[in-house]
């Protein structure tokens, strides 16, 4: 048996596993980091919550003797990402990262990027404005310095304690959204601008879609750069990777 460890808290990460489960050959865990209170049903055992570090990640690998670690993370999730490719460096074990490409703005998308948070603050102006949050709860906090909008914030888990502003309402949903419940939502709500990550995938795709529609503008978080590491985007392409690095291995008798 050939041990594979996935970083997850993606539904690619949750797919891969789905396809990975049913091999007799392999064990597969997927290891998630704990932040969502009712995290999707996954179909290969699952262990959750940090490692401790590049070090403790690295740890981790040769504890379990892992054969193959493959980054199935969120392309926001830029710390686990990191410590991942040092971690596999430091155990020497084969990693892939599975990378979601990102949205490209098409004729209509009235697109703003932006570096962080604090610049999104600033982009969203000084006159009042009925702004759609689609962003985790650690990244809501500087909101808090523009109390004159109105939010409207989408996230899995509740936004505890809430935002210390004067106007926001809170939605607790996971994806995938679909354009036309976006676009009702975002007309019932009177919404004239969102904040969001480029995520990628269609999951989360039909705000972009549904505010290009309604000619809204959209604020984009920049994505974090990414370590140097061999990456796919597709689940076959992963499932190649592995079979040969696996067959590498053995092959050196690893
Ligand atoms: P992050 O900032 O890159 O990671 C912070 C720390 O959380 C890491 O240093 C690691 O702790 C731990 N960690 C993160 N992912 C882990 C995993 N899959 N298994 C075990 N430990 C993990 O990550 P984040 O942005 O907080 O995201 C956390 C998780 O949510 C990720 O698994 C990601 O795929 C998922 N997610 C993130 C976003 C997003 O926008 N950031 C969106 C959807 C899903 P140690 O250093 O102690 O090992």
């Amino acid at each position: 048996m050939r041990r594979i460890l996935i970083l997850g808290g993606t539904g690619e990460a949750r797919r891969l596993a789905q396809r990975l489960a049913p091999r007799t050959d392999l064990a597969v865990t997927l290891s998630l980091a704990g932040r969502t209170g009712s995290p999707a049903a996954q179909a290969v055992p699952v262990r959750t919550g940090g490692f401790g570090g590049v070090q403790g990640l690295a740890d981790y690998l040769a504890r379990e003797r892992t054969d193959a670690l493959i980054d199935a993370t969120h392309p926001y999730a830029a710390r686990i990402s990191g410590n991942a490719a040092r971690a596999a460096e430091l155990a020497q074990v084969p990693i892939l990262a599975m990378r979601r490409p990102a949205w490209i703005a098409v004729a209509g998308d009235r697109w703003s990027e932006v570096a962080d948070m604090e610049h999104a603050v600033h982009a969203l102006g000084s006159a009042p404005r009925r702004v759609f949050v689609a962003l985790g709860r650690n990244e809501l906090f500087p909101l808090a310095g523009a109390p004159q909008h109105y939010y409207l914030v989408r996230s899995i888990d509740p936004i505890d304690p809430p935002l210390p502003v004067p106007f926001a309402d809170y939605i607790n949903a996971r994806g995938p959204f679909d354009e036309a419940d976006e676009r009702a939502l975002l007309i019932e709500q009177r919404i004239e601008i969102i904040l969001a990550k480029n995520s990628g995938g269609s999951a989360s795709y039909g705000k972009i879609a549904a505010a290009r529609a309604l000619g809204l503008a959209v604020i984009l978080l920049r994505r974090p750069p990414v370590p140097n590491v061999p990456a796919v985007e597709s689940l076959e392409q992963v499932l190649g990777w592995l079979d040969h690095a696996l067959t590498v291995s053995a092959a050196r008798g690893v």
